[in-house]
């Protein structure tokens, strides 16, 4: 499917690479990253339809991880930490009622509730989620997405943190949202998303499946402007996270602190063509390194159905190279799921013989899974990891 600009709403999109993907539960998809010939934004076009991303997350998505027993981990908190601060220095004062749109388990509402906002409310499409918030922090929910939901309540705070570049349409959802505050004197919308920087500062993998829209700096701004949100207050991090990100907290009373929007064609073409050439560059050299203890292996597994294992096949020759006997992965949920030629299946289901190996490919949670997998290592099986990086900074 090719989209059209996320931010202008231009047709004229340049596509800047694309690659077959082997999506868990999907079939053989072609995904690729387009540039905007108006605005210069950088979406992911062509791409899966609405459907078959929502399947998608349907029968994969776990946003909180078991292995840490429902609770937030400490990057999580550290970032709420800071997020509560921030948005009252903005505000110049704590707001008294927030609705979070994406409100995943409720950890977030939890910390604005307990830092003394009297009003607040979720937006999650996921039930589990949404049972969870109740069930851990008492937090109320609107089961619905962020497309669909309506309220006749009014918020003086809107909260969207790492949504819009999961969204389709996101300027619709902001108009939205701008409606929602229309009866208020001043309503306040915070924003923080995955910010497209500048190519050495991002990881392996940032153009990712899940990921459909790019913020920069400027087109953050730009999308918030066209709807009638103000920014007053930004964040960047470039180091904290997996990958950099910005926070915008916007009033929606005019005023004009931020520069005039020009395109950014030719920065964000040249950006993305460079990053590509690393990433590609990247995954292939880490491979390389380790394919003599692979090819040495009677059988080799990879660990984890998800984008992890679609971007090894995609970004190397690992399957020109490697016999795969199979896919396998903790969560129950992704049991059964056919990605690519394999099935995936619980690890106990696997008959392990001294002189396995098995790749471990994420770069989000490569040591958690390493970590967790003293049991096969006592069997003499290997487990390689494809990155190789000691990353505390997963969310
Ligand atoms: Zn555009």
């Amino acid at each position: 499917m090719q989209r059209q600009c996320f931010i202008c709403g231009g047709r004229d999109l340049e596509c800047l690479f694309v690659n077959t993907w082997v999506l868990p539960g999907l079939d053989l998809k072609e995904i690729g990253f387009s540039i905007c010939r108006n605005c210069g934004s950088v979406c992911q076009s062509p791409t899966v339809t609405f459907d078959e991303m929502m399947h998608f997350y349907s029968s994969m998505a776990v946003y909180t991880n078991p292995g840490r027993r429902e609770k937030p981990s400490e990057s999580k908190i550290r970032d709420l930490d800071e997020q509560i601060q921030f948005i009252k220095r903005g505000v110049g004062s704590l707001p008294s009622s927030a609705l979070q749109i994406g409100s995943s388990d409720g950890y977030t509402l939890s910390r604005f509730k307990q830092a003394g906002v009297t009003r607040v409310l979720g937006v999650e499409p996921g039930e589990a989620s949404v049972r969870l918030a109740k069930k851990l922090y008492n937090i109320d929910c609107i089961n619905d997405s962020a497309e669909n939901f309506t309220t006749t309540e009014t918020f003086e705070l809107v909260i969207l943190t790492h949504v819009l570049e999961h969204l389709y349409a996101p300027q619709t959802v902001l108009n939205k949202c701008r409606h929602i505050q229309d009866p208020l004197p001043e309503g306040f919308i915070y924003v923080e998303v995955p910010l497209f920087a500048s190519p050495d500062s991002l990881c392996p993998g940032f153009f990712s499946f899940e990921h459909i829209n790019y913020y920069t700096r400027a087109n953050l701004f730009k999308s918030l402007l066209d709807t009638g949100y103000y920014p007053v207050s930004t964040v960047e991090h470039y180091n904290s996270n997996l990958a950099p990100v910005i926070g915008v907290l916007a009033s929606t009373k005019p005023q004009h602190h931020t520069e005039e929007f020009s395109s950014e064609y030719e920065n964000n073409s040249k950006k993305v063509q460079k990053y590509r050439q690393q990433e590609v560059a990247y995954w292939q050299q880490k491979l390389d390194e380790i394919l003599p203890t692979l090819q040495q292996a009677k059988n080799v597994y990879l660990w984890g159905a998800g984008i992890h294992t679609c971007q090894l096949v995609a970004n190397t020759n690992l399957l020109e190279k490697v016999h795969i006997t199979g896919l396998t992965d903790t969560s129950e949920l992704k049991w059964g799921l056919k990605q690519g030629n394999w099935h995936c299946v619980p690890p106990e289901a696997i008959e392990w013989q001294p002189g396995d190996a098995v790749l471990i490919s994420s770069y989000a949670s490569e040591k958690e899974i390493f970590d967790a997998l003293q049991w096969l290592r006592d069997k003499k099986i290997k487990t390689l990891c494809l990155h190789r990086i000691d990353n505390t900074k997963t969310n």
